[in-house]
């Protein structure tokens, strides 16, 4: 069975073709926001609206295949901007309809799980989704995945990027950070905000940027710090999940997954634990539209019906829904 995903939650229009567990093509438009400012949701709807079209006929004539030859339409349902999810259900509708094709909605979040589980081998992981968007850690118990933590404000990405943006570093402020963090030597005390099991982070970058512009910290020393507080918060509950759920496996994914740092002190405590820690291939760890054909095809293949009649975008849509 061959399934056309459409991802359009965020910043990429991505369409993936996928025959069972085989990728047949990945095409993306990333829209990016101009120099010192974050992504607007209209304006990135435009641009996917704009590259929506081109996108689709080259992930078809790159996995030379037509509308007809395909089997299923997926598309990216929610979580997401709603503007820009609008996008993909127009577009997914239209081939659906224009192919006779079922239409699927795929959880967006749940599709970076199965693409990380695919592409990585991990079996029955805790997942550590830690993206521009989304900072959640999950499982699966009973029949279906658990958020046994997330972020009860910003996502660690969007911290990390805020910060960046308020102290005149450039965007994405993640990577930025992670360099100059290497040059800083001094811990600069930042709150630690674990609730539970949940994470707070917009505190720390007003914390972090309040040291940098009333008491003249060094942007190095705070890169430093403000890394070393937020990825210990999500170590030390991705070590509770492990321990509460009896898992053996660690799967990280999202963008954030690419900070070196963050991959070392999640090695360590998996070490200790005894854990296996997978991490997803930038390639695939990044929003695309493969994720969410494959996804399509399993959810398809689970039961769960096509949508039929009018179709909403579900601009909140939780992975344990
Ligand atoms: P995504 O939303 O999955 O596309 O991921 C984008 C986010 O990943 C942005 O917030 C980036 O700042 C962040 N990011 C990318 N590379 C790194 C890195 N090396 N360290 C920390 N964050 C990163
Ligand atoms: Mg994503």
């Amino acid at each position: 069975m061959i399934c056309l995903g459409i991802e359009s939650t965020a910043h990429t229009f991505g369409v993936g073709i996928c025959k069972g567990k085989t990728i047949l093509s990945d095409k993306r438009a990333v829209y990016k926001p101009p120099l010192g400012s974050g992504i607007h949701p209209k304006k990135a709807a435009q641009h996917h609206a704009a590259m929506a079209l081109q996108t689709i006929e080259g992930a078809l004539s790159s996995a030379h295949l037509k509308l007809k030859d395909i089997d299923l339409i997926a598309f990216s349902q929610g979580p997401g901007l709603p503007p820009c999810l609008q996008v993909g259900l127009i577009a997914a509708k239209s081939l659906a309809e224009k192919g006779k094709k079922p239409l699927i909605g795929v959880n967006h979040c749940l599709a970076h799980v199965e693409i990380g589980k695919l592409i990585t081998g991990a079996n029955d992981p805790i997942v550590v989704y830690v993206s521009g968007g989304n900072t959640q850690i999950l499982g699966y118990t009973d029949g279906r995945y658990r958020v046994f933590g997330e972020t009860e404000d910003i996502a660690l990405g969007n911290a990390l990027d805020s910060f960046a943006r308020k102290i005149g570093l450039p965007h994405p402020g993640g990577p930025v950070i992670e360099k100059m963090a290497k040059s800083g030597k001094k811990y600069i005390k930042l709150p630690y905000v674990v609730k539970g099991m949940d994470l707070s982070f917009s505190g720390i970058v007003t914390a972090a940027v309040r040291e940098y512009s009333q008491k003249g910290q060094l942007v190095s020393n705070l890169c430093f710090s403000i890394q070393e507080t937020c990825f210990a918060m999500l170590t030390e509950v991705t070590e509770r999940a492990l321990a509460h759920t009896g898992k053996k496996e660690v799967l990280v994914t999202g963008g954030v997954a690419a900070s070196g740092r963050l991959k070392q002190m999640l090695r360590i405590m998996c070490k200790e634990r005894g854990a296996k820690l997978y991490f997803v291939p930038k390639k695939y760890s990044g929003d695309n539209g493969v994720m969410i054909a494959l996804t399509g095809l399993l959810v398809y293949k689970h039961g769960i019906k096509p949508l039929k009649g009018t179709i909403k975008i579900k601009q909140k849509w939780r992975i344990d829904e």
